[in-house]
């Protein structure tokens, strides 16, 4: 057998396999009732880095923040969640990983995308950005820098009229959110 027909079929079944595992994984995960969770304070924002073992992510975690956060998953576009968030006003959206602020609502916009999304972190340190070739082309991937959870990409160049032309898109499950209080009437 010639090299170069090993090598051919080789990139083929691998390229198979993770057809299958992408597709699986999609399909795994029941995103019908995720939501972002409300909270009413905010979290202690972690100083060090927090490191779980698997097993201890799965146990706080919901499916489905489990499969996004820890395994850099997807959740489906234009869901419940993304309704949720655009109707959400005022406010910061902290990791539901470790609680370190991400985002806040004066950075966010309507993309139209059907993902959260936002022209630039509120906490800058707390945003790692690592490229990935997992889907065949450059990536920008999100992550929190306090617990390296996945929290999706960014994108640059798409003409969105922000100050940045950078949008993070983010998956809502990823995200706790802290309205803002309304100031008292005096
Ligand atoms: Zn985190």
């Amino acid at each position: 057998m010639n090299k170069s027909f090993g090598f051919a079929s080789l990139t083929l079944i691998l390229l198979g396999v993770f057809v299958v595992w992408a597709v699986a994984g999609i399909n795994g995960e029941d995103y019908s009732n995720a939501m972002i969770e409300i909270i009413e304070k905010e979290p202690a924002q972690p100083e060090a880095e927090v490191i779980k073992t698997k097993e201890e992510w799965q146990k706080e975690l919901s499916p489905v923040e489990f499969h996004v956060l820890r395994e850099a998953g997807t959740e489906p576009a234009n869901g419940k969640i993304y309704k949720q968030f655009k109707a959400q006003e005022g406010g910061i959206y902290y990791c539901a990983g470790c609680g370190a602020e991400l985002f806040s609502s004066k950075e966010k916009f309507d993309s139209g995308s059907g993902w959260p999304s936002f022209y630039a972190p509120s906490e800058e340190k707390n945003i790692t950005l690592d490229v990935d070739y997992k889907i065949g082309y450059k990536r920008v991937e999100v992550k929190c820098s306090k617990c390296d959870g996945h929290l999706g990409h960014v994108f640059e160049g798409e003409k969105y009229n922000t100050p940045t032309d950078e949008r993070y898109c983010v998956n809502g499950v990823c995200l706790k959110f802290l309205p803002e209080k309304e100031e008292k009437q005096k």
